[in-house]
């Protein structure tokens, strides 16, 4: 079921203050802020913790997920140094939060999500409100290797390790940004710079539920 889809005044309002808490954080590209700022993340989230929808913090979005902190949000999305019409694949949709947040910047956005019970909620949610992307169940693990490549990729699990089939999909120039690591994760950037060299980058320490592999099958 969709929550109603009403976004008032009092929410943009909140938005708005968010996206000053953002820039005070460090954010400063303004297509990132000018997305978090139009893109109501109320309705992304489980209905008990709507009041909530505004602060920099994650949250509940049922089956054991969570939706990320729009500081990481804004951040991983900062990194990936977007372009319009960059093609980008999403490796855990989750909300769909995420996803949105690439739409609306212009991106063509590929995302997988290996939970059927999110993937079907999200779809029927990003449908209602607009967001057109693709949209696949699927284990992240393995990509897209029939859409490859992508100028960007971004991962929002964490993943044990830097999967070589998502590094093998990256386009020569691409970028992706990935939480790397088993209980807590380094936020990691990687540049390929031709066919065979990567550069990495490493930021600080941060905490996503792990990357798991297969599609789940309750
Ligand atoms: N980007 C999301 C954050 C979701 S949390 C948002 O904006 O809300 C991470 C998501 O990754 C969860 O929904 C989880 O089910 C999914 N996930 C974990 N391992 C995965 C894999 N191997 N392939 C695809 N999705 C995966």
């Amino acid at each position: 079921m969709i929550n109603n889809l009403e976004d008032t005044y009092r929410h943009k309002g909140l938005r708005a203050r968010l996206v000053g808490e953002l820039v005070q954080k460090g954010i400063n590209d303004k297509e990132v802020l000018n997305a978090i700022g139009s893109i109501p993340r109320h309705l992304f989230i489980d209905r008990s913790f709507i009041k909530f929808a505004y602060q920099d913090k994650a949250f509940p979005i049922g089956a054991g997920q969570t939706i990320s902190q729009p500081f990481t949000v804004a951040f991983q999305t900062q990194q990936l140094e977007i372009n319009k019409n960059d093609k980008v694949l999403e490796v855990g949709t989750g909300s769909g939060y995420q996803a949105s947040v690439l739409v609306c910047m212009g991106a063509r956005v590929f995302s997988i999500e290996r939970q059927p019970e999110l993937f079907t909620r999200t779809k029927e949610l990003l449908n209602a409100l607009g967001y057109r992307l693709r949209h696949f169940l699927g284990d992240g693990y393995k990509g897209l290797p029939n859409y490859a490549p992508f100028d960007k990729i971004i991962v929002t699990a964490g993943a044990p390790f830097i999967p070589k089939e998502l590094l093998s999909q990256l386009s020569v120039g691409g970028i992706m940004i990935i939480p790397v690591g088993d209980k807590k994760q380094v936020m990691t950037k990687i540049k390929r710079l031709s066919v065979d060299e990567f550069e990495k980058q490493e930021f600080g320490s941060c905490a996503f539920v792990p990357m798991l592999s297969g599609v789940e099958n309750k």
